[in-house]
């Protein structure tokens, strides 16, 4: 279990090389594998492999959803870097703690819980969107409302907007906290009249329907009614949950704890009840549950919905983000988690394929030649197997999904103009078997941000520069100017970026694209 981590980090590194290596070289589509298989004589065994998984429960229809108990909301708070954010938890955690819980010392297990005449909010602890977005990329949403902090000395900044992009890609809802409110001569109009004018974003003060509360963080004024504010929104969203069910929870962050003797996963319960001695799957991992450890640091019995919770007794360091998933037995748990690794190993095994044939089918000598010259190619002849089973599989679920292709596309461009004229021709576009969606724009350079919203489809970030050069020159000098950094985090999440100043070159790279994923490059 100790060199779990690193054996993670090991296996994640190795994902992110192959990447960059399939990147590197000609992609290969099934039909290709076929007829290359065909030359070279080899057999190609389809196969279907059995699914042994767990997976979240799908919501109820409503009849029985309705029939569940009122769960606690899930907030996040988000918003520009300086608006108050840390702030605003610091004043919530220590003016607001839990009935039940007051007096004890709050510890670091990802999220508090906050209560008001008799009910409660559940915070996660780690402001700003890259906490959110690192486990919206692994599928889960965790949050039912984000608390969008505005600085009303400051207003709408670049975050604020990224922010609000991402609450929304995630269906997560939004309360404006209009913050540091004691700041003298500010205007919270000018505010609320800059979110509906950059963010179309009304607040209800200006007959929208965001709510929107006036705070000082700093001197914990009007926290009272931010919570109110909070549960009311609960109520109309109609959050509920199944005490009843098996528990999924879901992991803010885990760590080996020497100290605790063992890893500690940090997580918030989204759906039934998770007692101690009950088993678990937990990513790539498994456990018993050994103790339940609330935010106050006491031992709990059993966690119920949404309430937060730090788990020992997990086999392994798992990551932010991923699901924690009860099951009936240990040998249920140890079935899955043998599933979900060979499933990992043979992705890899399918990039390596795919590396190994695309530098063959870019190679000037044949391929024939190649293949039995290269030592590393002939084992790579070996896996062919085994990439058509993984192929098959990945079929199977994409059959589910037939018809048209979303393109979820982030515009970045240099000037408000600029951002104005992709946005007016990129949003809802109908190119063939595929649609655009625009889920965010901004201005300015390609940021992490930019990477972390599109991550989550495989989206595309536009990258559109007035100032570079036209042509293929000047798509050069834009793709030059994002960081090898960026590049990286991009290829690790399978996350397309397009350079260009000239809006039809951009939707001949799109038409490219779409090209590609209809006949399976990617
Ligand atoms: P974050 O980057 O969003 O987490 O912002 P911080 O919570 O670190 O706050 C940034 C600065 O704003 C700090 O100096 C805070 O003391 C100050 N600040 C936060 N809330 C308020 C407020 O309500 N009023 C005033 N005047 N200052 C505040």
């Amino acid at each position: 279990a100790k060199h779990a981590g690193a054996a993670d980090q090991k296996s994640r590194r190795q994902l992110q090389l192959a990447q960059t290596e399939a990147r590197k070289h000609a992609f290969i589509g099934d039909e290709e594998v076929e007829i290359l298989a065909a030359e070279l004589g080899l057999e190609l065994i389809k196969t279907q492999p059995k699914v042994i998984d767990v997976k979240p429960a799908p919501k109820p229809e409503k009849a029985v959803y309705d029939t569940w108990p009122a769960r606690p909301p899930v907030v996040t708070i988000m918003g520009h870097v300086d608006h108050g954010k840390t702030t605003l938890l610091d004043a919530l955690r220590s003016t607001h703690i839990a009935a039940g819980e007051a007096g004890g010392i709050t510890q670091a297990i990802g999220a508090f819980e906050v209560g008001l005449q008799g009910k409660s909010v559940t915070f996660l602890d780690t402001p700003g969107h890259e906490a959110f977005t690192s486990m919206r990329l692994r599928g889960a949403t965790c949050t039912d409302i984000v608390v969008l902090v505005v600085a009303v000395d400051s207003g709408v900044k670049a975050q604020t907007l990224e922010a609000i992009s991402h609450a929304r890609a995630a269906g997560a809802s939004i309360i404006v906290a209009l913050n540091k409110v004691d700041v003298v001569g500010t205007d919270p109009n000018r505010v609320m009249g800059e979110l509906a004018s950059e963010a179309e974003l009304i607040v209800e003060q200006v007959g929208g329907d965001t709510p929107c509360v006036p705070i000082s963080a700093k001197q914990r004024t009007n926290l009272d009614s931010l919570i109110e504010m909070i549960l009311l929104q609960a109520e109309i969203l109609e959050l509920r949950g199944n005490p009843a069910a098996n528990a999924e929870a879901i992991c803010i962050e885990a760590r080996l704890d020497p100290k605790m003797g063992g890893v500690i996963a940090n997580c918030v319960n989204r759906q039934g009840t998770l007692h101690v001695g009950d088993v678990v799957v937990a990513g790539t991992t498994w456990g018993r549950v050994r103790s339940l450890i609330s935010f106050t640091g006491g031992h709990l019995k059993q966690v119920g919905p949404s309430q937060p919770f730090a788990l020992l007794g997990l086999k392994e360091v798992l990551q932010g983000g991923e699901d924690v998933i009860q099951v009936e037995s240990e040998s249920k748990a140890q079935e899955v988690v043998a599933f979900r690794q060979k499933k990992i190993e043979d992705q890899l095994a399918l990039r390596d394929t795919k590396i190994a044939i695309g530098r063959a089918h870019a190679d000037k000598r044949t391929r024939k030649e190649i293949l039995s010259n290269d030592p590393s190619l002939l084992h790579a002849k070996n896996k062919w197997k085994l990439a058509k089973a993984w192929r098959e599989h990945a079929d199977a679920e994409k059959q589910q999904q037939e018809g048209t292709i979303t393109l979820n596309l982030v515009l970045k461009a240099d000037t408000r103009g600029g951002a104005d004229a992709l946005m007016h021709t990129m949003e809802g576009m109908e190119l063939e078997g595929a649609q655009t969606r625009v889920v965010h724009v901004g201005i300015g350079a390609v940021n992490n941000s930019d990477i972390t919203l599109a991550a989550v489809d495989k989206g595309i970030v536009i990258n559109f520069c007035s100032q570079a050069g036209s042509g293929a020159k000047g798509d050069k000098v834009l793709a030059n100017a994002i960081s090898p950094a960026l590049k990286a985090e991009a290829l690790q999440h399978g996350v397309t970026i397009m350079n260009s100043n000239v809006i039809f070159r951009l939707l001949e790279k799109l038409e490219e694209f779409v090209e590609l994923k209809r006949t399976g490059g990617e």
